[in-house]
């Protein structure tokens, strides 16, 4: 096997001390395996980006000492991929337009709440759009067992998800024209030939819907490590909407002490001379924790 693997941030801020968890985990997890790691800038979700965020991301990783081994990727120059597998899943049948409305679907979202049923999209255009435009465009997913997937992830352990009571059929094109993060994902993991996984834990539940869109499109599965996220003291997860902190570029050790801490590895004082000594001595311990070297 020739492990790939990957580093996808939003371009929606700098990095933090949350997405610098993900970066390095990811970082390690390659070199442990000996395999090469790439950076992709995940800006399909153009309403959210940033002007000049990219940038900024890529040359703090370049401080930090982690550099792409290949030049990165940028989903905004994907669009003829992502419409290439919409194709693709058309002609599986299992893709249709949708007309309902975010208020729409909300409202079912309540009704169902207060029903105490499930809280997934209710397949109201499944049959027929009845007359409305088509806004989105849903990739159906299967009904009753065949609706259960289950994965192992290394770090989280054994994971089930029903794709049908917990999720419903989902967006791969939105109201908006732009195409949704979860095709985007899979097509990018699957054409860089990613074999290995390892992001943030708040991604632990799009994973079953990633497999599912995997197998439409006969590609494979690759190998899922999901990292606890970093909280900030309300207990909120860190991101730029919560007010984290962007990493001070010029003191990259200590930020990477603190993240390599929060991975549970041992880091002692005298690893922290250089980023090469970190390095070596981080990637060891990830190799002992996750790979049993
Ligand atoms: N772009 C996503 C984020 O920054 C990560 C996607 C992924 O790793 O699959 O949260």
């Amino acid at each position: 096997m020739t492990y790939r693997g990957r580093f996808a941030p939003s371009p929606t801020g700098p990095l933090h001390a949350g997405s610098l968890v993900s970066a390095l985990a990811s970082f390690l997890d390659a070199r442990a395996h000996r395999g090469s790691w790439i950076v992709r800038i995940e800006d399909v979700d153009t309403p959210r980006t940033v002007p000049g965020a990219a940038d900024e991301i890529l040359a703090t990783l370049a401080h930090f000492g982690m550099h792409s081994d290949a030049p990165p990727l940028w989903q905004s120059a994907r669009g003829d991929a992502y419409q290439a597998a919409f194709e693709r899943l058309q002609a599986t049948g299992l893709v249709y337009p949708c007309g309902c409305t975010r208020r729409e679907i909300a409202d079912s979202l309540v009704q169902a709440h207060a029903r105490h049923a499930t809280l997934a999209y209710p397949g109201t255009c499944r049959h027929g759009l009845n007359g409305r435009p088509a806004r989105a465009w849903r990739l159906r997913v299967p009904d009753g067992d065949a609706a259960r997937l289950s994965f192992t992830d290394r770090w989280q352990g054994p994971q089930t998800q029903d794709l049908a009571t917990e999720v419903g059929d989902f967006a791969l094109k939105r109201a908006d024209g732009l195409w949704a993060y979860q095709l985007a994902v899979v097509v990018d993991d699957a054409d860089a030939g990613i074999t290995h996984v390892v992001r943030g834990a708040d991604l632990l539940d799009s994973t079953a819907r990633q497999i599912y869109l995997q197998h439409c499109l006969g590609e494979p599965t690759p190998a899922y490590l999901h990292v606890p996220v970093v909280s900030n003291d309300a207990g909120e997860k860190l991101s730029k909407q919560t007010g984290a902190a962007p990493l001070d570029r010029h003191a990259p050790l200590d930020a990477l002490a603190q993240a390599a801490r929060h991975l549970g590895l041992d880091v002692s004082a005298d690893s922290l001379d250089s980023l090469d000594t970190f390095y070596s001595t981080a990637t060891a311990e990830w190799a002992k924790r996750f790979i049993g070297q």
